[in-house]
């Protein structure tokens, strides 16, 4: 897409480009789970996300659980590694969306409380293992550790079935700046604590890669995890955005703009 004084125009990128850089991002969380891409169907690479995470941080639990449904395929892979049986600990309303890309944290909050319901006949005395997608500021984390914990859950263990986030992305992901992201300052140990888990651990570069089917990475842009960015950043791009992300959103949902996260 360009846009610029003589208007806005798209173009499509040559199939015969010399280089691409598809987004991961696509394969963990924002593409639906029943596309398929690169010729790779999602549901099936989400699960071996699930698997190659259950091998590289493997946990004594009762029962797998997820934050339905972004996270769903990669906790059935987990679980079927493990051996630990799934169980639906949270039903998700279907009336409530996204709520990481909305206007203020008080929102944020209040629509997480809203969007997920805990289990407690499933969750009550049991160790879980709580596998999600990814974690952008730990807000849903440690809402939804506290929602187990008040369950009766008696350990909570967070598996993320993507690395670490912690690089903003300039290719139009709207994720969140750099010092809001969890990662980007906390280890992973920090994190667990930080979001009350009893444990917290992530998938590595190499199982993700392995997962899509791509043990390379070559092909894919993973700069949000790794800060190598496939094209130049210019500076003042760069800048910009940070500057932009620095304005305050207003407390008040009908006077509030949508955040530069
Ligand atoms: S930086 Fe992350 S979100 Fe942005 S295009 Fe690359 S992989 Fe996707």
């Amino acid at each position: 897409m360009t846009i610029d004084s003589s208007g806005m125009r798209s173009s499509r990128i040559p199939a015969d480009a010399p280089k691409r850089a598809m987004c991961s991002f696509e394969f963990i969380y924002f593409a639906r789970p029943d596309s398929v891409m690169q010729g790779r169907s999602l549901y099936e690479a989400r699960r071996q996300m699930g698997r190659e995470l259950a091998r590289e941080a493997p946990v004594d639990a009762d029962v797998v659980i997820t934050l339905p449904d972004s996270g769903t395929p990669a906790a059935i892979g987990f679980a079927e590694e493990t051996g630990v049986h799934f169980e639906e600990g949270m039903i998700k309303s279907r009336y409530i969306t996204r709520t990481f890309i909305q206007p203020s944290q008080r929102l944020r909050e209040s629509g997480i409380r809203l969007k997920f319901n805990p289990m407690r006949h499933v969750l009550e005395g049991q160790r879980v293992a709580l596998v999600d997608d990814s974690i952008v500021r730990g807000t849903t984390s440690k809402r939804i550790v506290d929602e187990l914990r008040r369950a009766g859950a008696a350990e909570v263990h967070m598996r993320i079935a993507s690395p670490p986030i912690m690089w903003p992305c300039f290719m139009g992901i709207d994720i969140a700046s750099r010092n809001e992201l969890i990662a980007a300052n906390h280890s992973e140990e920090e994190v667990g604590r930080l979001v009350g888990a009893d444990s917290l651990r992530y998938l590595s570069i190499a199982g993700l890669r392995r997962s899509m089917g791509d043990p390379d990475g070559r092909g894919f842009c993973f700069a949000c995890f790794t800060g190598d960015y496939p094209v130049r950043v210019p500076q003042q791009l760069e800048m910009d955005k940070m500057a932009m992300e620095r304005v305050d959103v207003p407390a008040e949902p009908s006077r509030a703009l949508p955040q530069l996260t």
